[in-house]
């Protein structure tokens, strides 16, 4: 899933990119209001971190901006003001959630998941299709019951297409969510990790669209491909994945 964090102190703002990293989370930091409008413009984030007191203004009036564009993104407010006013001011300006500086790293990362699965209108905290589920906290994946080793780039992809089940998305969606702006993409890389999925959890496990882009294949269409992995949990390694 992919993050854009607007937010202009450096510590503050590493750490919590290193943070949601560590949850697999695709982070692309900003430091300004005009950045984060031309960031929106390049990418797809799937929610958005914003603070409020920036350099060129309150973040506020991005959100204001964004929402009259229906650009819909979740987006969570961090605010180092405690006054309800401010709370009350950014809930009415269109953010889904807000939380008070300083925060812990697991409560945000709890409340992204929950914005995550609002938006995608889920109830429960595990994402299920057909024989498949993922744990978006956990970072595991099982079919029937049985842990399926995946790579930390095929995860976040397979979480991709589980939160969009019925939506075609394009090759552009899809790097998106594995990929920051800033990162050197080898043209082949998508491509690589789905024939990667196909292979692990069957060949219909996601279809391709032509001239479109690709889809979740049906519920009933995944399957266990192979033999089950039991051996090391995937979050162990989860950084060994170079593409
Ligand atoms: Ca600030």
């Amino acid at each position: 899933m992919h993050v854009l964090l607007i937010e202009d102190d450096p510590l503050v703002a590493s750490g919590i990119r290193a943070g949601l990293m560590s949850f697999d989370f695709v982070v692309d930091h900003v430091s300004t209001l005009s950045a984060a409008r031309q960031a929106l413009k390049i990418v797809t984030s799937d929610v958005i971190v914003l603070d409020r007191g920036l350099p060129d203004g309150d973040g506020l009036q991005l959100l204001a901006e964004w929402r009259e564009q229906g650009i819909n993104v979740p987006v969570l407010i961090l605010t180092a003001r405690d006054a309800v006013r401010d709370r009350v001011d950014g809930l009415q300006g269109g953010a889904d959630d807000y939380l008070v500086k300083p925060f812990d790293l697991d409560e945000l990362v709890a409340r992204l998941h929950a914005l995550l699965r609002r938006a995608a209108g889920r109830s429960s905290g595990m994402i299920s299709h057909g024989a498949l589920a993922l744990d978006p906290t956990a970072r595991e994946v099982y079919v029937d019951g049985q842990l399926v080793m995946l790579s930390r780039r095929e995860l976040v992809l397979l979480e991709t297409f589980l939160q969009s089940p019925r939506s075609v998305l394009s090759n552009d969606q899809l790097k998106d969510s594995l990929y920051g702006m800033n990162d050197d993409v080898e043209s082949n890389a998508l491509n690589v990790h789905i024939h990667h999925l196909r292979r692990k959890l069957g060949s219909v496990v996601i279809e391709t669209v032509r001239g479109l882009g690709y889809r979740l294949g049906k519920p009933e269409a995944v399957h266990l491909a192979g033999a089950p992995y039991k051996g090391q949990r995937h979050t162990e390694q989860p950084y060994k994945d170079l593409l």
